[in-house]
């Protein structure tokens, strides 16, 4: 039985006293997510901050993005090493807003994917399709060759060493959800080419759900069978949006 995991992105958003509120808004309800493991990832520069308050409790946290290098000249990046020394579990890699702004190929993302597990991080996999792509007819294509970049660098195990967060990419921060049938199509198609090369890390593999998830739709997407937890945005702001998710996941 795979433990769901939700997890907030809470990309370029908040101030020392707005996260301070946020986690003791969310830390206060954890009483009732009996299932979810929950897991936040804050700017950066706000993740000590973020260790000081989760330390020993029952939220872990973790880095939206890590270089692939472990240190040197490379001016604005965050190494492995510096967000496990700060306590991350995780680091989320190949966000499609890294993938369309910082114009990361999915060879790049298989190297973060590696520099994660190198430094002791959960990687957070992020794959989807674009709206156009969809409507072409290529998301099992575009996902496809996503995953195998990392099959391809790492072998099918790493998968298993990581979560994979499918997130359409139409679906974030839009509004639009995913429908519970179209999110299991997908995932399934996943899980399934995962197996054509090995069923243990298939059943292992935890795969979220990414775009537009709140309390109202979190239950019906997390009910699906191989919907194992959620990448939240826009909802892991408010500690209440928050909360329902987790909660969805009893
Ligand atoms: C995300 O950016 O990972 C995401 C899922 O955002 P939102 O929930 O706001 O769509």
């Amino acid at each position: 039985m795979r433990q769901p995991l939700v997890a907030g992105n809470w990309k370029m958003n908040g101030s020392v006293e707005e996260i301070k509120a946020l986690l003791d808004g969310i830390l206060a309800g954890m009483g009732d997510v009996k299932r979810a493991e929950v897991a936040v990832c804050p700017p950066a520069i706000y993740i000590p901050q973020v260790q000081s308050i989760l330390q020993g409790g029952a939220v872990a946290w973790g880095g939206q993005d890590l270089s692939t290098h472990e240190s040197g000249a490379y001016t604005g990046e965050i190494a492995g090493p510096m967000l496990k020394e700060f306590g991350c579990a995780y680091a989320i890699i190949g966000h499609s807003e890294r993938r369309s702004y910082h114009a990361e190929s999915d060879e790049t993302v298989a190297d973060k994917f590696e520099a994660a597990l190198k430094y002791g991080l959960k990687p957070i996999f992020c794959i989807g399709e674009t709206l156009e792509e969809r409507e072409s007819g290529v998301t099992e294509q575009v996902v496809a060759r996503q995953i195998d970049a990392v099959i391809n660098k790492l072998g099918v195990d790493a998968l298993a060493k990581g979560v994979i967060a499918y997130e359409p990419v139409w679906a974030i921060g839009t509004g639009k959800t995913a429908s519970p049938e179209q999110a299991q199509e997908v995932h399934a198609f996943i899980r399934g080419r995962i197996a054509k090369q090995s069923g243990d890390v298939a059943q292992k593999v935890r795969i979220l759900y990414g775009g537009s998830m709140k309390p109202g739709n979190a239950a019906e997407l997390l009910a699906k069978e191989d919907i194992d937890g959620g990448l939240i945005g826009g909802a892991a702001l408010k500690a209440e949006d928050f909360l329902g998710i987790c909660r969805a996941a009893n």
